[in-house]
């Protein structure tokens, strides 16, 4: 559950502020078209049912763009506010769906200068410490499991 807090901490405020907003205004829709529309005798889980439907959808999609402009910006992605028109703009939820296939991975920080770096670097760009095992012939970076390297063949210990 710890991990659902953390990524809930991505979502940016102002998702949060725009959700109460539409949620106020709906709410307060909802009251004038009772007070002009219908009076109170009319079949109320109708009434109820046709604009609390769209809120609550409203309310998970809101957030949902925000987290995917803060989720862009965690990656670094210079795209983000892309990808948060995208999501906004896209209907029934394709330019979301579309941003968790095709995202960046999230950068790695450097051990030693707190650098933002592309996941998979053996050396930090920027300070020069390793960050990865790296191969010892080729000095490419090397996956944990490899027993050879992909690079140049050499055979790994
Ligand atoms: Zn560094
Ligand atoms: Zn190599």
């Amino acid at each position: 559950m710890s991990r659902f807090r953390e990524e809930l901490k991505v979502i940016p405020r102002a998702a949060w502020t725009t959700t109460f907003v539409l949620w106020t205004i709906g709410a307060l829709g909802i009251g004038l078209f009772w007070y002009k529309g219908f009076g109170p005798t009319t079949d109320l889980p109708f009434l109820l049912l046709i604009p609390v439907v769209p809120l609550l959808i409203l309310s998970v999609y809101v957030p949902l763009v925000g987290y995917v402009y803060g989720d862009a910006r965690r990656r670094c992605m210079r795209t983000a506010l892309l990808w948060t028109l995208l999501a906004i703009f896209i209907p029934n939820g394709i330019g979301i769906l579309l941003y968790f296939v095709l995202r960046d991975p999230i950068p790695t920080p450097c051990p030693s200068c707190g650098a933002a770096n592309k996941p998979g670097l053996a050396f930090c760009p920027y300070c020069g410490t390793a960050i990865r095992r790296s191969c010892l012939q080729c000095h490419c970076a090397l996956e944990e499991t490899w027993k050879n390297c992909a690079h140049c063949g050499q055979q790994l210990i």
